[in-house]
C-alpha cells in the first residue's frame, strides 16, 4: 500500500535538552532555519536542509516557524463555558460556576458536543496533546476519548472521582466509580493514542475509601496515569487539614493512598513545603503549573525554581476554566509574570521547553512527542513569526534594523 507522504518546509525550533534558568543563549535550543520535515503516515522519517525529491508532496511554509505541538498538562474540557467567571476564589468558584456547568455533562449529547468543541479549540491553539478532566459522568469520559481518537490526538484523561462535598448529580460512590473506571480502562487505555488517568478531583471531594480505591487501580497497572489538584489555595489547604488530620500535609493525603508515582500529574502545588517537594521527586511525579488560573483565582505564586531545585518536574498547563485561555503562549506569558512577581526571570526557552519536550519527558512520552526528530509522531504546529498589526510592524522594524546592522 502507498504511504501518505508530506514534506513540510519551515524554520524548525525545538530542544535537545532542558535549558537552564536565566540562560538566554542556550545550547539546549535547536534552531534549524529553512529545513524540511519528511513525514510518512503521520510520523517524521527525516529532517533535512535540502529539498526532497519530486516524489514528495510539499507543504511549503518557508518563512514560518514550526514548533512541536504544545502539551497542556492540566485542563478541564467542560469548563469552556465558565472561563472568566467573575469574582471568587477556588472553593466558591467551584460551587457557583463550575459544578453547575459540569452537571450538564451527564447528558451524552451535551458531552459529545462539548468534547468536539473543546478538542477543536485545543488544536486551533496549537495544542496537540493534553491531560484532561472531563466530569464525574462516565459518558463524558467516553465522549472525550472517542472525539480524541477521531482527531488522532494524544490524550490522557479519566472519569472524575467525587463521592462527597459535591452537589447532587455530580457524586459517584466507590463501587460504581470503580466499575466505571475499570470499564473505561478496558475500552480506552492504550487504544490509538489514548491513555487512562485515574482522576481524583481533589482530596476534599473523595472519601478515604475512594482514595484507597484509586490507589489500588494505580497499583494494579503501572501504565495508568493519575491526575488531581494539590495545594492550590490556602482555604483549600486548611480544609484538607481538617478532613485528613492524620496526614502530614495535603500532598501526604495522596502519598498515603498510593497515588504518587512516575505518571502522577498534580495541578498547582503552590502551597507545598520542602518535604513535599522531596516526596514529589522520590515519586517522579510532576507539577502542572497553571499560572493563568493561579492569577485569575488569586491562588498564589508558584515556586517553579524551588520545585525544580528539589528535583520535581514542572510542566505548563492552561487549567481552563480557572485559566482564562487555552493558548499555551498566553500561559507562558502568565508564567513569566508569576516568576517576575517572585523576583525570578523565566526565559522563553524554559517556558517553550516546559510546554513541549519537557512535558513529553515528564509524561514518559518523549519517544512519541515533544521534538522534531525522525521517529516521532508529527504532532506539530506552523506559526507566523508575527501576527496582527502591532507585532507585524515591530517585527518588520526589527528585521529592517538587523539587516541594516549586518550591512554595517
Ligand atoms: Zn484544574
Amino acid at each position: 500500500m502507498m504511504k501518505t507522504r508530506v514534506a513540510i518546509r519551515g524554520d524548525l525550533l525545538d530542544f535537545t535538552a532542558e535549558p537552564a534558568w536565566g540562560e538566554t543563549e542556550s545550547s539546549a535550543v535547536r534552531f534549524r532555519p529553512d529545513h524540511w520535515l519528511l513525514i510518512e503516515d503521520g510520523r517524521i522519517v527525516a529532517v533535512q536542509a535540502q529539498a526532497p525529491g519530486a516524489d514528495w508532496p510539499r507543504a511549503d511554509h518557508a518563512g514560518r516557524l514550526v514548533l512541536p505541538g504544545f502539551v497542556d498538562t492540566h485542563v478541564h474540557s467542560p469548563q469552556l463555558d465558565v472561563i472568566g467567571s467573575y469574582g471568587s476564589e477556588l472553593l466558591d468558584w467551584l460551587n457557583t460556576y463550575t459544578f453547575p456547568a459540569e452537571r450538564r455533562y451527564a447528558d451524552a449529547a451535551v458531552a459529545q458536543q462539548g468534547a468536539a468543541l473543546f478538542l477543536d479549540a485545543l488544536l486551533a491553539h496549537g495544542t496537540t496533546a493534553a491531560v484532561v478532566f472531563p466530569t464525574v459522568h462516565k459518558v463524558s469520559a467516553d465522549a472525550l476519548f472517542a472525539a480524541a481518537a477521531e482527531r488522532g490526538m494524544r490524550l490522557i484523561a479519566g472519569k472524575v472521582l467525587m463521592d462527597r462535598h459535591a452537589p447532587d448529580g455530580l457524586r459517584d460512590d466507590v463501587v460504581q466509580a470503580e466499575a466505571d473506571c475499570r470499564e473505561l480502562i478496558a475500552r480506552w487505555h492504550g487504544r490509538e493514542r489514548l491513555a487512562y488517568a485515574v482522576t481524583v478531583r481533589f482530596a476534599p471531594t473523595s472519601t478515604p475509601a475512594q482514595l484507597a480505591m484509586a490507589g489500588r487501580l494505580c497499583a494494579e497497572d503501572a501504565t495508568l496515569y493519575m491526575q488531581t489538584h494539590v495545594a492550590e489555595n490556602r482555604d483549600e489547604v486548611r480544609w484538607v487539614r481538617e478532613l485528613f488530620p492524620e496526614a502530614r500535609s495535603y500532598l501526604d493525603v495522596y502519598a498515603r493512598a498510593g497515588l504518587l508515582h512516575g505518571r502522577s500529574v498534580l495541578a498547582h502545588g503552590i502551597w507545598l513545603d520542602d518535604t513535599d517537594r522531596a516526596v514529589l521527586r522520590a515519586a517522579g511525579a510532576q507539577i502542572a503549573h497553571s499560572p493563568s488560573s493561579n492569577l485569575f483565582l488569586g491562588s498564589g505564586l508558584f515556586g517553579w525554581r524551588e520545585a525544580e531545585a528539589a528535583g520535581a518536574a514542572v510542566t505548563l498547563a492552561s487549567d481552563v476554566g480557572g485559566g482564562t485561555s487555552l493558548s499555551m503562549l498566553r500561559t507562558m506569558a502568565d508564567a513569566y509574570k508569576v516568576q517576575a512577581m517572585a523576583h525570578q526571570r523565566l526565559t522563553a526557552w524554559k517556558a517553550l521547553h516546559a510546554a513541549t519536550r519537557g512535558a513529553a519527558r515528564a509524561l514518559a512520552l518523549e519517544h512519541e512527542i515533544g521534538s522534531l526528530e525522525a521517529g516521532r509522531i508529527a504532532d506539530l504546529c506552523v506559526w507566523d513569526w508575527a501576527a496582527g498589526p502591532v507585532v507585524s510592524a515591530a517585527w518588520r522594524w526589527r528585521a529592517a534594523c538587523m539587516r541594516r546592522c549586518s550591512h554595517g
